[in-house]
């Protein structure tokens, strides 16, 4: 039933198309509104709220909007935003209309109303304050079993208006540029006798409260597994930056794809996640990956999974270290790729993921060699040959810099390449640098280079 509802949030949301087949023929119907068939008084006001962070997209739930509070409990952000949700009961078509709206179905496609946001993990006990660390054979890693609240949600079609106008009394979807009196979607129980509900079709009593805006949302609680990784001061994956975000996504992927190899089971039952945890004193913004089991009921895979950790950890490092396809550029469908990993496609790198786990596994901290600057270099040298003049590489101070790009005033600004998991140079040590040698420091990583040379451009020196 969970599951079902994770599925309609997407399907059934109002203004989607649904397809059914009545013998023989096949029609598309519309769904119109959310609705409650088993419920005699109904009402579609807001289950709660959803706060969410602009800075490192934690969520927390409240009961009330009025409790949201103004600031991150994750990372301090003050940009988060309250959304009110309703658990949808069951979605409607417009049952007043002849055979429901429904119309004979050709061909083609069909519309959505917003998509499914992948569950995500509430704030609370993270990996580091309640978790242990895997000693001996991994000892920067802290595991924690525990259950845990996710929600998922549907903030339908248009992203500058999250949500839906959804009556509160009949749970009808209305317009938001021309909501209005409008009529019952379905009716409402008993559907017989004395006491008859309201009929589809009837007018419906709410004529002028017309602002229950809500994302379509639903909290469910599944065990999941914990992986923090701490990281020393030398290292860094910032989860506000792509690559950072890049190197938590891939090491989740790899290690749920080897304890599904190691537990055989469908890698299509273990979910990857990744949320925010704020590390050490300075406070930097990590993620911590988590891994939960989609079966129905929850098979109790994270706790196998903990119990088989240091096989599935050695596993995972050697599906990060090959690709049984020779033409796979950093991930692929041979190693990483999945249809049901679609949207975190732009970020997997198994290669990032890898020395993640060969940090986790033999201690060793990733380092680059001036070849490999240079190599991740060159996409950027192409695109700014039309407004700078580019020179060789050369190095500076003891720092190599793979590409010199020089504009019409004769600004010099030093591509500076760094592997994803080491630490950034500070804004006062760029500074240092440039009083000291007299070159601008443009810091970027390898993963941006290769994969983003045109945004790398133009934020040369903002990092
Ligand atoms: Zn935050
Ligand atoms: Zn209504
Ligand atoms: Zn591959």
């Amino acid at each position: 039933m969970e599951r079902d509802l994770k599925i309609a949030l997407a399907e059934y949301a109002p203004g989607a198309e649904v397809i059914r087949g009545k013998f023989p023929n096949t029609y598309i119907y519309q769904s119109v509104g959310v609705y409650d068939r088993y419920n005699a008084n109904p009402h579609y006001h807001p289950s709660g709220a959803l706060i969410e962070c602009a800075d490192c997209q934690s969520i927390m739930l409240v009961d009330n909007i009025e409790d949201a509070p103004d600031q991150c409990a994750e990372c301090g952000s003050f940009l988060v935003m309250a959304l009110p949700y309703v658990r949808p009961p069951g979605f409607t078509v417009d049952c007043a209309l002849p055979n429901g709206g429904g119309e004979l179905y050709e061909r083609g496609g069909r519309e959505r109303s917003g998509y499914t946001i992948p569950p995500r993990l509430l704030v609370g006990e993270t990996s580091f304050t309640t978790g242990k660390p895997q000693v001996p054979f991994a000892p920067s890693l802290y595991v924690r079993v525990r259950r845990g609240k996710l929600f998922t949600c549907n903030k339908g079609p248009n992203p500058d208006f999250p949500g839906f106008i959804i009556c509160p009394v009949c749970g009808r979807a209305l317009d938001p540029d021309n909501p209005g009196s409008h009529r019952y979607p379905a009716s409402v129980p008993p559907f017989s006798g004395r006491n008859i509900g309201p009929r589809a079709g009837d007018w419906c009593s709410n004529t002028t409260d017309f602002r229950n805006q809500v994302i379509l949302g639903h909290q469910f609680v599944s065990e999941v597994i914990l992986l923090g990784v701490d990281l020393p001061a030398t290292m860094d994956a910032p989860l506000q930056q792509p690559s950072g975000r890049a190197a938590w996504y891939s090491f989740g992927v790899l290690v749920a794809n080897a304890a599904a190899i190691i537990l055989q089971i469908d890698p299509g039952e273990l979910k990857v996640g990744v949320r925010a945890v704020r590390r050490g004193l300075d406070h930097r913004l990590h993620g911590e990956v988590f891994l939960y089991d989609d079966g129905p009921g929850g098979a109790g895979y994270a706790r196998a999974i903990e119990q088989n950790m240091q096989v599935i950890l050695e596993k995972a490092l050697e599906l990060g270290e090959q690709c049984a396809n020779p033409d796979c550029g950093g991930a692929c469908y041979h190693c990483m790729f999945d249809y049901r990993n679609q949207a975190l496609h732009p970020l997997l790198d198994r290669a990032l993921g890898a020395a993640l786990l060969r940090f986790v596994l033999r201690c060793q901290e990733p380092s680059l060699s001036s070849a490999h600057m240079s190599r991740s270099a060159i996409p950027l040298a192409e695109y700014a040959r039309t407004s700078w003049q580019t020179l060789p590489g050369r190095v500076v101070g003891d720092q190599y810099f793979p590409c010199i790009l020089r504009d019409q005033q004769g600004l010099e600004v030093g591509i500076w390449v760094i592997h994803p998991l080491q630490a950034r140079p500070t804004g006062d040590e760029r500074q240092a640098f440039l009083m000291k040698h007299g070159l601008r420091c443009a810091v970027h990583t390898t993963f941006d280079l290769e994969r983003r040379p045109f945004w790398v451009l133009n934020h040369l020196v903002t990092l």
